[in-house]
């Protein structure tokens, strides 16, 4: 017998367990769907350690979508800086302007209407309308997948294309009709503190009795994967380019990777080994500009989801030259310190921090 065949048992075990065992978040501390909007986008890439300090600023700054809707852009990302996937920031600032102009101000109780905003997906969509309005929406995150996967022995792997759709209809079947609001959080809260990724720690489970993994001793072979590709591996050269006390920064396109926001000027290479006069070459080819190689900083790395990043950062000065960069949705010669109220990329921020200490060396040597 499966939690499908009494879905009854699995929803008041879960409902029970979770009432007791959940953690008091700040976003499980209100019944404003705008703000529990706000949170789902966080959590959807972030860590709940992670997204709480970053959601308690972004509410407090913004408390009501007439207020994310009436900011700047740019005041939006760099709150947002650190947290990554900045589609996300940028969606949920268009799509609080259309919650002022189409919905009055008031985040839509419909689920057809709350769908047609910027950035909301399926899985938005249930979270918010659920656990906001109650309504009967079954949530499909990696938890829950992680969950229903051992659960019911599920062999559909997790991150193949058809996993969404596959795992949609057993939680469709289990969702409590009484308290979808509560169940969907108890399924998810369940997968993030008991049936954890690797381990589950399956005695402390409420539905221990009723898993299917469990019973076989198979717990640790779900849920199944895909083979991860082999991700891309990109090098660039980085130049954080001198000009008496200032840094040129150039913004990134607003559509695309990290849109909108801010990094230094950089060229993609293939050479294993730089010279001096490659970097020059390649930052004028960028820039338009005429640069003195001062020194080469440090080399940082980021991953992303796609590709990881390896950035030769290289300490230039301005020669001679105008700034060119097609690229760029534009471009700006600032001080060190005024970085600080730019949104910058998280590999942005590692170049920056790998210069610091060698910028305001320069600097103070300048004045
Ligand atoms: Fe996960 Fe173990 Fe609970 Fe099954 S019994 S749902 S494997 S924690």
């Amino acid at each position: 017998m499966s939690p499908l065949d009494d879905p009854n048992t699995m929803r008041r075990h879960l409902l029970e367990w979770y009432a007791r065992h959940r953690r008091h978040l700040p976003w499980r501390e209100t019944a404003d769907p705008y703000a529990i909007w706000v949170s789902e986008v966080m959590l959807q890439q972030t860590q709940v350690a992670t997204a709480i300090p970053y959601y308690t600023d972004f509410i407090r700054r913004f408390p009501q979508p007439a207020d994310l809707a009436s900011a700047d852009v740019q005041e939006v990302l760099k709150r947002w800086e650190g947290l990554g996937y900045y589609s996300r920031a940028r969606n949920l600032h268009r799509a609080a302007g259309i919650v002022v102009s189409r919905f009055a101000g008031r985040v839509p109780d419909d689920p057809d209407a709350f769908r047609t905003l910027p950035g909301v997906g399926e899985y938005i969509t249930a979270a918010v309308m659920s656990i906001a309005f109650n309504h009967m929406l079954a949530v499909v995150d990696g938890n829950v997948k992680r969950v229903l996967a051992r659960l019911l022995e599920m062999d559909t792997p997790v991150n193949h294309s058809r996993a969404y759709k596959e795992f949609k209809k057993p939680a469709a079947q289990l969702i409590c009709p009484q308290r979808p609001a509560a169940y969907n959080q108890a399924l998810m809260e369940l997968g993030a503190l008991v049936c954890r990724p690797g381990k589950p720690t399956c005695d402390a489970c409420p539905l221990t009795g009723l898993c299917l993994a469990r019973r076989h001793g198979t717990a640790t072979a779900y849920p199944r994967r895909l083979a991860a590709k082999k991700v891309p591996h990109r090098h660039l050269i980085v130049g954080i380019i001198l000009k008496k006390d200032k840094l040129l920064v150039q913004r990134r396109p607003e559509n695309g990777l990290l849109g909108g926001m801010w990094e230094f000027p950089a060229a993609p290479t293939n050479r294993k080994k730089e010279t001096h006069q490659s970097v020059v070459d390649a930052l004028a080819q960028r820039t338009g500009l005429t640069v003195q190689v001062e020194r080469h900083l440090s080399d940082i790395r980021h991953a992303y989801t796609h590709f990881r990043l390896t950035a030769k950062v290289y300490l230039c000065r301005h020669r001679a030259g105008r700034v060119r960069i097609k690229e760029a949705g534009s471009h700006r010669w600032l001080k060190r310190r005024a970085l600080d109220g730019l949104p910058l990329h998280k590999a942005a921020r590692k170049c920056l921090d790998a210069a610091s200490a060698e910028v305001e060396k320069k600097v103070d040597l300048n004045e």
